[in-house]
């Protein structure tokens, strides 16, 4: 990191030092950044990844961190958000362009007010729209790989392409960008339909009702921590293995919702950790089935 101190990087977005991960995660946990940086279009990104490549300063890049567990020693090279023009959102008739950088409410809110539906089922989720691709986002059985017709994509090497869906490899909440970190995805194009705007309000409020009712939204969490086994949902399997309430630190398995894992206040990404393995333990024990962690650790 010392180079990094000797040569400025010189981005129109925003660059701070020592950044904390606790603000930039659901879960409200992590140790810094060194460094944290918001390109603000494709030009700041290209000087940011010619900028880690020049001196070997490993990068991240993320969305809103709703799905990542940041360990407590934060993480040693740059994390990258893209914000400005990343956040931008185009119509193309029933297609839309979405910035990777932009959130999936104001995609949900754009959307319904120019009457376009397929995307209802995006509510409630608090990522953004690239964090979406990379999570392949869904609930109740439609996930935006349903939805896209390609994604952009910028490489660790600068150059760019597009990938059409079966290059993205989407899969059960994962898609290439999760093995390949070289990659930074800029921006997805999504095949909607028109619809009345009355029945697309209706839709998402359903989603939404849901959610409240069975998710613990008023504490932090990472969204469901573990994947669905094949025939069953995890959140079942936990619930009967005598798992809902158990506690590590302020770390803790919701009684609302055995899937998710709850920061009841200064929980640490290693009191979560040991709670994930406890769980996995009662579970192989009472079921003998393996749970695969879904949330990512960094
Ligand atoms: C209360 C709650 C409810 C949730 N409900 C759901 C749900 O119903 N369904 C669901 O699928 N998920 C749900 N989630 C999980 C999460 O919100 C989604 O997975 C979301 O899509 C992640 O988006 P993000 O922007 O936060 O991504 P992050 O968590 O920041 O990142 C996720 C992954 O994407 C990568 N990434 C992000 N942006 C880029 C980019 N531009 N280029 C390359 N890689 C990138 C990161 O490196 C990381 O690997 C929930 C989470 C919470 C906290």
């Amino acid at each position: 990191m010392q180079l990094m101190e000797q040569r400025r990087l010189k981005v129109k977005g925003r660059v701070v030092k020592d950044q904390s991960m606790r603000e930039l995660t659901s879960f409200k946990i992590g140790g810094a950044a060194d460094i944290f940086v918001v390109p603000h279009n494709v030009d700041d990104l290209r000087s940011v990844i010619s900028f880690c490549s020049q001196d070997k300063i490993p990068f991240i890049v993320i969305g809103n961190g709703s799905k990542l567990l940041i360990r407590d020693e934060g993480f040693r090279g740059m994390v990258i958000k893209l914000g400005g023009e990343f956040q931008e959102i185009k119509e193309e008739g029933d297609e839309i362009i979405a910035g990777a950088g932009a959130d999936l409410p104001a995609l949900i809110d754009f959307v319904t007010e120019r009457e376009l539906g397929g995307l209802e089922f995006l509510a409630g989720i608090p990522g953004t729209v690239g964090g979406a691709v990379v999570r392949n986002a869904g609930a109740f059985g439609e996930s935006l790989s349903d939805r896209t017709i390609w994604v952009k994509v910028i490489s660790a090497n600068n150059e760019d392409f597009i990938l059409n869906p079966g290059e993205v490899k989407f899969g059960y909440r994962s898609s290439i960008f999760l093995e390949n970190k070289n990659l930074i995805l800029t921006e997805v194009k999504v095949q909607l339909f028109p619809d009345n705007r009355e029945k697309i309000i209706s839709r998402v409020k359903d989603v939404t009702n849901k959610k409240m009712q069975t998710q613990p939204l008023s504490f932090p969490s990472a969204g469901c921590v573990f994947k669905n086994p094949q025939f069953y949902s995890a959140g079942y399997l936990i619930q009967n293995a005598g798992c809902l309430g158990m506690r590590v630190g302020d770390a803790q398995v919701s009684f609302q919702h055995g899937n998710f894992i709850i920061n009841k206040g200064n929980a640490k990404a290693k009191d979560i950790i040991q709670l994930i393995e406890k769980v996995k333990e009662r579970v192989k024990e009472r079921f003998n089935i393996n749970l695969e962690p879904e949330v990512e650790i960094i």
